[in-house]
């Protein structure tokens, strides 16, 4: 299996470190920076960053042209990456991949709540609680008929799969825990 972290702005890194440790020897990670690298991928994980900075430079290189070129290819979108996701955005007029069925607004916590952690439950992970880090983060206030939601802060969708898609609100690659970039690649390796 290989799994790529796209590469342009964001939380590149950090990504790159718990993707290896979730897959360990059951696959490669590799930074992605090339449209041709896609082609290669069964996962691709789009970081937290600047949601408009990231789909410039998506589309300058022409990685939305490979992406939607591969039709096995699974994608984590986390933050910014799933905005990116998003069929539509609210009040902004911006690009995104529209590859799942859910409507975000940016910025969705206000600004007394712009950065917060939770202990947040996530049945599909087990029982025991996901530390989720929230920064300037968006929410999914709308989802589409095939989207399964995973987990909730209040009433806001904040963790959302739909077949191979998996958009998350929050910063799994802050913490030590590997739960959700494991789910992400079983999702990427056909197994779940
Ligand atoms: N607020 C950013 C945006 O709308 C996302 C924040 C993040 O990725 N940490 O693009």
């Amino acid at each position: 299996m290989k799994v790529g972290v796209l590469a342009l702005q964001g939380d590149v890194a950090e990504h790159l470190s718990a993707m290896k440790r979730a897959i360990r020897r059951r696959g490669e990670v590799i930074a992605v920076k090339k449209a041709e690298q896609v082609s290669k991928l069964d996962g691709l994980v789009i970081p937290g960053g600047e949601s408009t900075t990231i789909g410039k430079l998506i589309q300058k290189y022409g990685i939305d042209k490979a992406i939607h070129a591969n039709p096995e290819l699974a994608i984590f979108g986390t933050c910014a990456g799933a905005i990116l996701l998003a069929k539509e955005i609210e009040g902004y007029e911006q690009f995104s991949l529209k590859l799942m069925d859910i409507t975000v607004a940016r910025n969705a916590f206000g600004r007394q709540r712009e950065s917060f952690e939770v202990d947040l439950t996530i049945p599909a992970l087990g029982e025991k609680p996901f530390h989720a880090v929230f920064i300037r983060a968006p929410i999914i206030t709308r989802a589409g008929k095939g989207v399964e939601v995973l987990a909730r802060v209040d009433d806001a969708i904040v963790l959302a799969r739909q077949g191979r898609y998996l958009a998350c609100a929050f910063h799994p690659e802050l913490t030590r825990d590997s739960r959700l970039h494991r789910y992400f690649a079983d999702i990427a390796a056909g197994n779940l």
